[in-house]
Formats: C-alpha cells, sequence, structure tokens
C-alpha cells in the first residue's frame, strides 16, 4: 500500500492560509538547512508512514468544518507525486488548497498550477542573491529558481505571500536594502517575519525592523 510522507498534522489553525481556517499536513524532508529552522524535526527525509486512507478519513470528518488544507514541511515540492494526490483529494472535498514553500522548483510548482491544484501559496524568499546559500543553509543558490517560482506565481495569477524571516545575520541595515531591493523588482509587497524562538519573536530583532521601518522609505510588514 502506497504511504505518505507526512511527518506531522495540525489539525486546526487560523494563521496558516490568510483569512481561513485549516489543517496543516507537513511533509517530512527538506531540501534546505537554514540556521534558524522552526521546523526541524522535518527537514530529515524519513519513511513513509500515513496511508492514503489515514489522510481521507481525516479529512472526510472535517468537511464543513474547515475552509483549507495546507501543505507545508519541510518542502512539499520534495514529494510533488505525494502532494498532488493529496491535493486532488482534497479539492474533491472541497477544501481550499495552500502551500508553503522555498519554491525550489518551479517546475513542480507548475505542474500543481498546471492542475488547478493550489489556492494560495506562502513562499519563502531566505535572502538577497549573494547570502541564499548561508540563509538556506545549503551550497547550492536557489535564488535564480525561487525568482522564477515567484515570477510564476504572478504571471498565473496564483494568490501568494512571498515572506523573509529576518535572523540574526541578516538583521543589518545593507541585507535588509538589499532584499527589499528583490521584493521592489519583483513588484511584490515585503513580509518580514521575525526569527522566533519557542514562540517568542526575538525583541532585539522586532526593535531593528521596527526602527528600520521608521527611517525607511519604503513600506513592509513586520511580523
Ligand atoms: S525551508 Fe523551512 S523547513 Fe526547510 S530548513 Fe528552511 S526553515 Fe526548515
Amino acid at each position: 500500500m502506497q504511504k505518505f510522507h507526512i511527518g506531522g498534522i495540525t489539525p486546526f489553525t487560523s494563521i496558516d492560509f490568510p483569512e481561513k481556517l485549516s489543517c496543516v499536513f507537513y511533509f517530512q524532508g527538506c531540501v534546505f538547512r537554514c540556521p534558524y529552522c522552526h521546523n526541524a524535526e522535518f527537514q530529515e527525509k524519513k519513511e513513509a508512514k500515513y496511508s492514503f486512507s489515514e489522510v481521507a478519513d481525516f479529512l472526510k470528518e472535517r468537511v464543513g468544518l474547515l475552509d483549507a488544507v495546507v501543505f507545508s514541511g519541510g518542502e512539499p515540492l520534495l514529494f510533488v507525486n505525494e502532494l498532488s494526490e493529496l491535493a486532488s483529494f482534497a479539492k474533491k472535498k472541497g477544501f481550499l488548497v495552500g502551500l508553503h514553500t522555498t519554491g525550489y522548483s518551479p517546475e513542480k510548482l507548475r505542474k500543481l498550477i498546471d492542475e488547478k491544484l493550489v489556492d494560495w501559496v506562502g513562499i519563502d524568499l531566505k535572502s538577497h542573491k549573494d547570502f541564499y546559500p548561508e540563509a538556506s543553509g545549503v551550497k547550492k543558490n536557489f535564488f535564480p529558481e525561487t525568482i522564477e517560482s515567484i515570477k510564476l506565481l504572478k504571471e498565473q495569477n496564483v494568490d501568494f505571500e512571498v515572506r523573509t524571516t529576518v535572523y540574526k545575520d541578516i538583521a543589518d541595515k545593507n541585507s535588509i536594502e538589499n532584499i527589499l531591493s528583490v521584493y521592489e523588482k519583483l513588484g511584490v509587497n515585503p513580509v518580514f517575519q521575525v526569527y522566533s524562538e519557542n514562540g517568542k519573536r526575538d525583541t532585539e530583532i522586532l526593535a531593528f525592523l521596527n526602527n528600520f521601518l521608521k527611517q525607511s522609505p519604503s513600506s513592509f510588514k513586520i511580523r
């Protein structure tokens, strides 16, 4: 029997799909090793353990109670066939489908879009181009792929948000200015997420961003 690489489930959340109640399935395995990772338990690829009927039963019980199903991780696009099968089932049951991704593979993202299996995407912009390997924790620089994924979402009119987690190594004026210029070139509203530990935002980084925002001609959202 086919199993799915789902490492965990959040049964109910109001913050993972904009203005919708959703559940979240976390895929077990990631392409990146971000130094600040908030989901480190989902980085390593492990044996698949959920059967289709387990996921399907979970979703059937929530029809009418939740608006959306979000696939997160880890990196869901690493498992694009599994993702496609689960998203397709979720859509047949009437749920909206959300995706949290690094955008490392525009080809796989395109497959989901072409199959009309995704309604909203939260995509990470880890840093500006020169610092991408450090911020994503891998040697290959995935900045070009990420930019291509963001452009694809724009072209295809998929609802999306781009966000950057600000952690200590990029919490400085030069880095933030460089990252803001990437957002500006893309024509996308910047969202900066403050690095947090145990659910608490780092107060120094939050203060730095608030100060930066006061003095900056650019506007951005701080979360
Ligand atoms: S992309 Fe997300 S899950 Fe993967 S290492 Fe980075 S923060 Fe962790």
